[in-house]
């Protein structure tokens, strides 16, 4: 699976929208977008007004960069979404939440989707006391998370379980105060996911 490797600040730039890809570097004035907030190539100023059909497709790739999903696998994404009974873009929503790596970043233990990714890939994670180093490993209701022998000796984990920042997990995301460990107490809905989609969009996308 092809994954992007560019700069991920020009994604912002592209898209138009600070799509927290680098953690707390997001919020602080070295953020790429708040510089330099223009489109990146020699055509900088010009910001295209968009087709409906350019406004799915910008709506479908805003939220596979925050995922850090391949093209192909976040399609796949959809078309289970599409197969569950319910509201598609809702499904679709959960599926993506409830994603391994993205639990590990709600549970603080990470600064972003991509950090975590490398930590699952690295096995420091235990589900349901087994190994598993599958970012895209899908997590349901009960399921339980916890950082296993060999995550508790690495370096970045140790220092950002120290820092013992302000945590806010997510309500369908009860996380120990130590961070080691982390259970789904219901799978994520609609309403639990804060950043701004216009899922409707994407459904649309797909559906053509
Ligand atoms: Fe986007 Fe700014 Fe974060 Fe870079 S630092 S990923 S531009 S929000």
């Amino acid at each position: 699976m092809s994954r992007y490797t560019d700069a991920k600040c020009r994604l912002c730039r592209r898209q138009g929208v600070k799509l927290m890809l680098k953690g707390p570097r997001c919020l602080t004035s070295k953020c790429a977008f708040e510089k330099r907030p223009f489109v990146p190539g020699i055509h900088r100023t010009t910001r295209k007004r968009l087709s409906g059909y350019g406004v799915q497709l910008r709506e479908k790739q805003k939220l596979r960069f925050i995922y850090g999903i391949g093209e192909r696998q976040f399609q796949n994404y959809f078309e289970k979404a599409n197969r569950i009974p319910g509201v598609t873009g809702d499904n679709f929503l959960s599926l993506l939440e409830r994603r391994l790596d993205n639990v590990v970043f709600r549970m603080g233990i990470a600064d972003s989707r991509s950090d975590a990714r490398q930590m699952v890939l690295h096995g420091h994670f235990k589900v349901n006391e087994k190994a598993v180093n599958i970012p895209s490993y899908i997590l349901f209701a009960g399921d339980s998370i916890e950082v296993s022998n060999r995550g508790k000796e690495n370096k970045k984990i140790k220092e950002i379980i120290d820092e013992k920042a302000q945590l806010n997990p997510p309500s369908w995301l009860e996380v120990n105060p130590e961070r080691l460990k982390a259970t789904v107490v219901r799978e994520p809905k609609r309403e639990d996911i804060d950043y701004q989609i216009q899922e409707q969009l994407i459904v649309e996308f797909y559906s053509k």
